[in-house]
């Protein structure tokens, strides 16, 4: 094929290197990466375009000038795959002025010795005097290919360490990178191995268009570029939180450095050898929750040391197709918060412990205000409530017996036989009321001798059989006296509402009444209002 009928080629090589250094371009905000395979791209479309101009248009002026462009875009192309693998591997890295300054050392002086006239024919010899085929390369332009491959080989070294080191999205990014400038070397190889044999022809820039397409398709399919994410340093780096990306796997992905002080704190290696490995294996057996929250529970706060809480949030990440690419692991130390919650929890717990007691000694209290101490009866005010509350009213529709108790002669028991002789007979007497009664019925220490039992729904006639029972009960007891056992009876007045008395007053006046009349009618007997006195039994 002859030579012109190459530069269509070159040209289109060249339209592919511009296409693909502006979509580079048009990423640089997001990705540190962008700019620097975007001046990669720009290079490979300068020196396309020299090729695709030399090799089509036969001029003087095209061959003069063609060696300094040839230089300059080469040159271009080494320096940016030196910063592109540098960026890559670290996102955090930022050429500096002097690194450029230094970068651009050798290509500046490789185009000065291409244009001046004088040395030109050090780099190639006879490219202003005939066809491109005819050109020989000269020493600068050797030394100039030595240099580039130095560049070149040392940018390659840190893609391959930066390859093994990661994992997942990353490493296919990282691999994609890596074949397509091996792929471009490649062809410059071919193309000064070939000097010297008919035909020479320059066929790096058609490696660059392979490359160039590898890394669209790359961009738009793989999310190039997009990997390296946008001020990383900036935002997660400075992040309080420790973030961790892992794959499906669980194998780290990537850190920031809380992360890093997080592991070095947790686990007895420090965060070396992190990349690549599974993050629960080597969270340290105190913070193997780390690595054990799943996406079903995605949140979960674990104490991972005594005092030491944290929070860790698990969440998936997918590919533009929805292909899961595994998890980022936020991790946050809680254990200030952590610490006020318990104590807070502790005080509530505390609180209502203690509103509990107080709770239990408000009823006790309350018990107590309407028992009688001595017989553990109800007292008076308690009767009161209960007699106010009971249905006395005529209309009401059960009658409501009161019978009112009252120990005969007590003085004497207390005088002959000494007052806790008289207390004991007083607790009988009140066992005998209390086995007496039936549920609903109240049973109350009156007065220093003197009982009342409370019958809701007892008519006169049981009342006066109930009040008998007790009386003969009370007759029957026998006490523990100095001199031997005693007993004591009682005299029992009953009285019934309506009959006897629509209201408390009445009722136990009535009862009381009756009591008087019993007394006086000989005692140890029962009387029931209005009645005459009269023994029952
Ligand atoms: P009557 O048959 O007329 O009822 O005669 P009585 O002696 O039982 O009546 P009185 O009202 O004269 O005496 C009641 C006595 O009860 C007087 C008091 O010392 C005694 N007493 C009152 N409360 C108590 C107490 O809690 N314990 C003891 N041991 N005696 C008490
Ligand atoms: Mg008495
Ligand atoms: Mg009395």
């Amino acid at each position: 094929m002859a030579l012109q009928t190459w530069w269509p080629v070159f040209a289109c090589a060249a339209l592919v290197a511009v296409l693909t250094a502006t979509l580079a371009w048009r990423r640089r905000a997001r990705t540190p990466a962008a700019t620097a395979l975007a001046a990669a791209m720009a290079g490979t479309a300068v020196w396309s375009t020299a090729d695709a101009v030399v090799y089509g248009i036969d001029a003087e002026v095209v061959r003069t000038v063609y060696p300094s462009v040839l230089m300059a875009g080469a040159g271009l192309v080494v320096a940016s795959v030196w910063v592109l693998t540098r960026v890559v591997s670290d996102p955090s890295w930022r050429l500096t002025r002097r690194t450029a300054a230094l970068l651009a050392v050798v290509p500046v002086l490789v185009v000065t010795t291409a244009t001046v006239p004088a040395t030109h024919e050090l780099v190639l010899d006879g490219a202003d005097s005939g066809p491109v085929v005819d050109v020989a390369f000269g020493p600068v332009f050797l030394a100039n290919a030595a240099y580039s491959y130095v560049v070149l080989g040392v940018a390659y070294a840190r893609l391959v360490r930066r390859w093994r080191a990661t994992a997942g999205i990353f490493r296919r990014q990282v691999r994609v990178l890596l074949l397509t400038s091996l792929l471009a070397t490649v062809g410059n190889v071919v193309t000064i191995a070939a000097q010297g044999e008919d035909g020479r022809i320059d066929v790096t820039p058609l490696f660059f268009l392979l490359t160039g397409l590898v890394d669209c398709w790359a961009i738009f399919r793989l999310g190039l570029l997009q990997v390296v994410p946008v001020a990383r340093d900036r935002v997660v780096d400075t992040l309080p939180d420790a973030v961790l990306v892992v794959d499906p796997e669980g194998r780290v992905l990537d850190l920031n450095p809380a992360a890093v002080r997080l592991l070095e704190r947790t686990r007895p290696g420090g965060s070396d050898g992190i990349l690549g490995r599974v993050l629960h294996e080597i969270a340290g057996p105190e913070a193997v929750a780390l690595g054990r929250v799943t996406d079903e529970d995605g949140h979960r706060v674990a104490e991972v040391a005594p005092g030491v809480w944290l929070d860790v949030r698990a969440s998936a990440i997918s590919d533009p197709r929805g292909r899961a690419l595994g998890r980022i692991v936020v991790v946050r130390d809680v254990s200030e918060e952590q610490g006020r919650r318990l104590a807070v929890e502790e005080l509530n717990r505390q609180l209502a412990e203690q509103v509990e007691e107080i709770e239990r000694l408000r009823a006790a209290l309350a018990e107590e205000a309407v028992r009688d101490p001595l017989t553990g009866l109800h007292n008076r005010r308690h009767l009161d409530r209960v007699l106010d509350r009971a249905p006395l009213a005529p209309l009401d529709p059960a009658p409501v017996s009161v019978l009112v108790v009252d120990v005969d002669h007590f003085k004497t028991v207390n005088d002959r036989f000494g007052h806790a002789t008289g207390d004991q007979v007083l607790q009988a007497i009140a066992g005998v009321l209390t086995g007496a009664a039936r549920a609903g019925d109240t049973v109350a220490r009156f007065g220093g001798e003197e009982f009342v039992v409370v019958l809701p729904g007892v008519g006169r006639h049981e009342a006066a059989e109930r009040a008998e029972l007790i009386r003969g009960r009370c007759a029957a007891l026998r006490h523990d006296g100095p001199d031997g056992a005693l007993g004591v009876t009682v005299s029992v007045g009953v009285a019934t509402a309506p009959d006897d008395g629509t209201g408390p007053a009445a009722l136990l006046s009535a009862a009381d009444r009756a009591v008087y009349a019993a007394k006086a009618a000989g005692r140890d007997r029962v009387v029931q209002s209005p009645g005459l006195a009269a023994p029952v039994g």
